[in-house]
């Protein structure tokens, strides 16, 4: 058994489990980080299972670089007490097991790589759009790390100002793929709450573009064999086939995979694992931790 927490601004998902068939959970309100993570390691010791690893998908942005002193670290959050809070050292030492730690959607693309909806790919991306817009990649089999983690919310994408004055809310750049598309700046723009945006209202016809863009930008770079697409504005399925119809349109068949042809029902999709697709990626980081501890190059603090 192993223990996964998706650590979110809002809420902890806990759970234990080996996959998402006996994955059982539990959500925490995220308080002050010494407090969260107290009830968090409370949720494992009540589970009454001993687990042999711990996998955390963290909020953001984080520190993923093993050989860098701020390791497994929250940096530069705005979020209150967070701000360079040790989370992964914090459960690490409070659970005495190995500890895996990524951002929460690389843990959500592990998931839905492993088991969901990219199962068996070599490349595939997660995005979420919800109060945040954020991606994780897994690109020739491995999760994309880079200089520190992919940023893929605040892509510049094309913004008329003509037809959308809208300046955008993203307290860093305005008017980025998350200041324009996120929940936030759709309620932000209409003066209503996204979910209450009626299914026909014009809101949705700037949204399907603005999320196509920042799509046609990663498949043109990253080259995923499949995008996921999740999040609280996702449920809305009717802007599935929205989307695909305008990211066609973007690629212009230049790129002539037949994925992007005329497979393009399955190549944007809804997360198999729906919710739980974060959490049961965590799974994934933790085995890699505990195969991590037991191979002759780890030293000192498994992680
Ligand atoms: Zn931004």
């Amino acid at each position: 058994m192993y223990g996964a927490i998706e650590a979110g601004g809002t809420k902890f998902v806990c759970g234990v489990g080996t996959g998402p068939g006996d994955l059982q959970t539990a959500t925490i309100p995220t308080a002050a980080p010494e407090e969260t993570v107290a009830a968090a390691v409370g949720f494992f010791r009540d589970a009454g299972i001993h687990v042999r690893a711990v996998g955390i998908g963290s909020f953001g942005p984080v520190d993923l670089d093993r050989d860098s002193p701020a390791f497994g670290r929250i940096t530069s959050t705005p979020k209150p007490g967070w701000r360079n809070f040790d989370i992964a050292g914090a459960v690490a030492g409070a659970m005495g097991v190995p500890v895996g730690f990524d951002t929460d959607v690389n843990a959500a693309v592990l998931g839905e790589t492993r088991w969901g909806a990219a199962a068996g790919l070599s490349d595939a991306l997660y995005l979420t759009v919800g109060t945040g817009i954020g991606g994780g990649a897994i690109v020739n089999g491995s999760v994309l790390h880079g200089l520190v983690h992919p940023e893929m919310g605040h892509i510049r994408i094309p913004h008329n100002l003509d037809e959308d004055p809208f300046p955008g809310c993203c307290p860093f750049h305005g008017d980025c793929l998350e200041g324009l598309a996120s929940g936030p700046a759709m309620e932000a723009r209409w003066g209503v709450d996204a979910g209450r945006l009626p299914d026909g209202h014009e809101a949705w016809i700037l949204e399907a573009r603005y999320l196509a863009l920042g799509l046609a930008s990663w498949v043109c770079t990253l080259s995923p064999k499949r995008i996921i697409l999740g999040g609280g504005v996702m449920s809305r399925s009717f802007l599935f086939p929205m989307i695909r119809e305008n990211l066609a349109g973007l690629l212009a068949g230049y790129i002539g995979a037949r994925e992007l042809t005329e497979g393009l029902d399955d190549y944007v999709v809804a997360p198999k694992l729906g919710g739980r697709a974060g959490v049961a990626g965590c799974l994934v980081l933790a085995g890699e931790a505990l195969h991590r501890s037991r191979s002759p190059a780890a030293c000192g603090v498994a992680r």
